[in-house]
């Protein structure tokens, strides 16, 4: 009679879900307990696979930070450990790891996947296009998430945006690069996209994680290498093995890291646990842009006061023709399949009417603050 009492008063849909965990506790106190309550004793404990060493600043502390806000936010129901490359999995194996279920998340660089699909270039960086700031809009309001999840569910992944690093550097050469004949013969480490324009000025693009380039540089297996920016080539030393530091990372000029997570992993979540990974990642995401943006300028000091770093532009011409050739290379690249065409066709809308508007914002305000 007591529980009638109470279904009556609670309404029918309440009284259901209160009676199921009920009948599965066997509580005689059960009537007391809020039916919205989540099951605080099922904790979900995932790895979370990475191509970064352990800790490295800003690319492998920012999944930590995920990991972190992660459990804070579900109240421990998620327990993530990341690992660092190399722990479990190599560096460049990690969206197979997560694909086949080995691990539950992965956090990487979408171009080092160009093997699966060459659309994968697309979301990290396209050489002379987007800036970070302008590749967010694309994925979050210009339809990017929604094409990237698309290019990603054969492989059982669910891809977010993993973080930025704003800018990159064009990288640490061992000679000046004063003319297109200087690039000629040069093996550079230097992925994606910007590599495949790199060979078609007769460089030799070399693909290497991270971890691997001090050593390839230092020891001639590489003539020159790009990483990131000052913040985490500082990290690296990189500045011991190469003496001249060029700019602008035309081939990177946002580079978006992902997140991802097997889908079935992902499928199998309660609803709120679906939300504070996908939230959390949005947040990380942004968190990464802001501590490179903190960091980078302190970094470049420390490489050219204290390291004797040689500091250099690009010239205007090699970076004309480097402009010419990305635009003629994502192009072709855009033709691979009929999805890579689509992503193409859409970063590129994007980003052309995205700039009509900062050529007279983000742009004419950058040149008006060096008046
Ligand atoms: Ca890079």
């Amino acid at each position: 009679m007591k529980r009638r009492h109470f279904i009556t008063a609670l309404g029918m849909g309440a009284a259901a879900a209160s009676l199921t965990a009920c009948g599965q506790n066997n509580n005689q106190d059960c009537d007391q307990q809020p039916s919205s309550t989540p099951d605080k004793t099922v904790v979900h404990k995932w790895k979370l696979v990475t191509s970064w060493p352990k800790n490295f600043p800003g690319l492998g502390t920012a999944p930590e930070r995920f990991a972190r806000i992660v459990n804070d936010m579900s109240n421990g129901r998620i327990d993530i450990r990341v690992y660092g490359a190399g722990e479990i999995v190599p560096a460049l194996e990690v969206f197979d790891a997560v694909s086949s279920g080995a691990a539950e998340m992965g956090h990487s660089g979408p171009y080092y996947w160009k093997g699966k699909n060459p659309a994968t270039q697309f979301f990290t960086a396209i050489p002379f296009g987007m800036n970070a700031q302008e590749l967010n809009a694309w994925i979050h309001y210009g339809g990017g998430l929604e094409l990237w999840q698309e290019l990603y569910a054969p492989f059982n992944l669910v891809p977010f945006s993993g973080g930025n690093t704003g800018v990159q550097m064009a990288g640490w050469f061992n000679k000046e690069i004063n003319s297109l004949q200087d690039i000629k013969g040069l093996k550079m480490r230097i992925p994606g996209l910007g590599g495949e324009v790199f060979k078609k000025l007769g460089g030799i693009p070399v693909m290497l994680p991270g971890g691997e380039l001090f050593t390839a540089l230092q020891t001639g297996t590489i003539d020159a290498t790009e990483w990131v920016g000052p913040y985490n080539d500082l990290a690296f030393g990189l500045y011991k093995a190469a003496k001249y530091y060029y700019y602008p990372g035309w081939h990177e000029p946002g580079s978006m890291l992902e997140f991802t997570i097997n889908k079935k992993k992902l499928d199998a979540l309660p609803a709120d646990l679906q939300a504070i990974l996908t939230h959390a990642a949005r947040a990380v995401n942004q968190d990464m842009l802001d501590e490179y943006t903190a960091r980078n300028n302190a970094a470049l000091k420390t490489l050219v006061n204290e390291h004797n770093v040689q500091l250099r532009k690009l010239p205007d011409d090699v970076l004309k023709k480097l402009h010419a050739l990305s635009t003629e290379t994502a192009k072709e690249v855009a033709t691979s399949n009929p999805i890579t065409q689509r992503i193409y066709d859409s970063a590129y809308q994007f980003m052309t009417n995205v700039k009509d508007y900062h050529r007279i914002s983000e742009h004419a305000y950058y040149n008006a603050r060096e008046l």
